[in-house]
C-alpha cells in the first residue's frame, strides 16, 4: 500500500482532463476518494475487526463497488456544487477505484475484495511491479520510494495529458468546455 501518494491518479487525471472539467471541488472530492478506503484500518485498529475480514483492512472500501458508491454519490451532489454529473461519476469513481488498484501494483500486503458485493474472495494480481516493501510504512526513504514509483510516472501521464489535451483544443479537435464553479 502507498502511503503518502495515493492522492497521485486523481491529480494526473485531473490535470489531464483540465479544470474546465474537474474544478477545485470536484478535485478535492477525487483525492478525498482515493484516500477514504484506509480508513477501514480504524476500525481494524478501535473496533476490533479482524483485519482480513470484509469490514477488515482490504475489504469492502478497497472494491469497485465501493468506488461506483462514491461516484454515484458525486453525481447526485454535482448539480449543487456547479459539477457535471458524468464527469463527476467517472472522475470520483475512477479515483476511488485508483486506490486498490495502486495497492494491487506494490510488492506488500494481502490482496483486496476488488469484486465485493458480487464475491467477497481477495484478489490478487500477479504482476506487483511497485517495489515499496524495501521500505517501512512511513518515513523519508518510502517517500522517496513512492515518488520514485508512482509519483514520477503520474506526473509524466499528467503532463502528456494535460499536454495532449491543450493541443487537441487549440486544433479544434477537443471542445473546450465552459468553466465550471
Ligand atoms: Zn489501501
Amino acid at each position: 500500500m502507498p502511503t503518502y501518494l495515493h492522492c497521485a491518479p486523481p491529480l494526473a487525471l485531473a490535470a489531464a482532463l483540465g479544470p474546465r472539467r474537474v474544478p477545485a471541488g470536484l478535485l478535492a472530492a477525487g483525492v478525498a476518494a482515493s484516500v477514504l478506503p484506509d480508513l477501514d484500518m480504524l476500525a481494524v485498529w478501535h473496533a476490533g475487526v479482524r483485519y482480513d475480514t470484509v469490514l477488515g483492512h482490504r475489504g469492502l472500501t478497497h472494491s469497485i463497488g465501493f468506488a461506483l458508491a462514491l461516484g454515484l454519490l458525486a453525481a447526485l451532489a454535482a448539480r449543487r456544487r456547479g459539477w457535471r454529473p458524468g464527469i463527476a461519476f467517472l472522475f470520483v469513481a475512477a479515483s476511488a477505484v485508483s486506490h486498490p488498484l495502486l495497492d494491487l501494483l506494490t510488492d506488500r500486503g494481502i490482496g483486496s475484495a476488488l469484486f465485493y458485493p458480487l464475491t467477497d474472495r481477495r484478489v490478487n494480481l500477479p504482476w506487483r511491479p511497485l517495489p515499496l516493501s524495501a521500505a517501512g510504512l512511513f518515513g523519508v526513504a518510502r517517500l522517496r520510494l513512492e515518488c520514485l514509483w508512482i509519483g514520477l510516472p503520474l506526473l509524466a501521464a499528467g503532463t502528456l495529458g494535460a499536454g495532449l489535451r491543450l493541443w487537441l483544443e487549440r486544433a479544434g479537435l477537443a471542445r473546450r468546455p465552459a468553466l465550471a464553479k
